[in-house]
């Protein structure tokens, strides 16, 4: 009897229990009131490197949210949340926006004039209207869209209900645009996609490169992956680079670039700029 009873029993009824008072409503409710006044959101930034010589090739922008109460949560459990309920679009363009309004401060005051790369949600180019708010944020900031780099994951490529995915991101390149394909290896993009649409830039996924160079299925596929992109002529950033054994690997495997840990964490805006200050003062003449 017990297994009559089974799985399929208690599994229908839980989602009903789970409705009432579900503290994931609760928690995209506050994050709708933190986007609507302000507060509570920033922007982390981490910056990417060349590997040869280590200097500044680009940066990441990371949301963060502080929560009142349960302090920081992790963009990898609110971004989900907020496309599922219909905040990603308006959260999208607030990245957009301060994003814009960033990259326009550093180089006003010399800071920094690499690319600021931005994370975008396929819901962004679903429901949203993603071309008109990068260009009103742009033009606001007064920013060439060379500085803002976008970076879509594979699943976003794949995604029908994006419409013409190659035709928009060949839009969105002649504008000028960077465009990257983040978490590279870990969705399902063909390599007939690789050929077909404008992208510059593969950001070879952290999976792959946690465990370098000892795994040697990571590394073959690390290795075949930085082969391709030379073939195709697309740009590498390995994600995740944690140590020095790490780095080694990619430079001897012909990788340009890094993003880690072994480098620099996601920082606020100041301690970004301190950093970048120090690292200019160091190589002054
Ligand atoms: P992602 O775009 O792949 O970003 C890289 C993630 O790897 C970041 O996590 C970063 O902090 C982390 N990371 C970088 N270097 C290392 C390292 O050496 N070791 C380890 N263990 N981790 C490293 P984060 O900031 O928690 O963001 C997680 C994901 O949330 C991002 O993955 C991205 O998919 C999403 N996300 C973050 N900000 C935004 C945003 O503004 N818009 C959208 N749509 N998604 C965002
Ligand atoms: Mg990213
Ligand atoms: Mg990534
Ligand atoms: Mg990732």
């Amino acid at each position: 009897a017990a297994k009559r009873h089974g799985r399929n029993h208690s599994r229908r009824f839980r989602p009903s229990l789970e409705v009432e008072g579900d503290p994931q409503l609760e928690l995209l409710n506050e994050l709708r009131q933190a986007l609507a006044h302000g507060t509570q959101l920033e922007l982390f930034y981490q910056t990417q490197h060349y590997l040869d010589d280590g200097r500044l090739a680009g940066m990441e922008a990371l949301l963060r949210w502080y929560h009142p109460t349960q302090g920081m949560i992790s963009p990898a459990s609110f971004i989900p949340l907020a496309e599922r309920h219909g905040l990603m679009s308006a959260l999208g363009d607030w990245v957009i926006e301060r994003a814009c309004a960033q990259v326009a401060a550093w180089r006003q005051q010399g800071v920094s004039f690499v690319p600021v790369w931005i994370n975008i949600s396929a819901v962004q180019l679903i429901q949203g209207d993603l071309e008109a708010k990068l260009s009103a944020s742009l033009a606001k900031y007064h920013v060439p869209a060379a500085m803002l780099g976008l970076e879509l994951t594979e699943s976003v490529l794949l995604d029908e209900r994006a419409g013409d995915i190659s035709a928009r991101l060949v839009a969105l390149r002649d504008k000028g645009h960077p465009i990257a394909i983040d978490d590279f290896g870990t969705g399902y993009s063909s390599m007939a996609y690789l050929k077909q649409l404008p992208v510059d830039k593969l950001k070879l996924d952290r999976a792959f490169v946690r465990a370098l160079p000892e795994d040697s299925a990571d590394a073959a596929i690390t290795s075949a992956v930085l082969a391709m992109a030379r073939g195709l002529e697309l740009d590498v950033v390995a994600e995740g680079v944690e140590t020095e054994e790490q780095r080694d690997f990619l430079l001897a495997q012909g990788c340009a670039m890094v993003q880690g840990f072994l480098y620099a964490r996601p920082e606020r805006v100041a301690d970004v700029e301190a950093r970048l200050r120090r690292d200019a003062e160091v190589s002054l003449p």
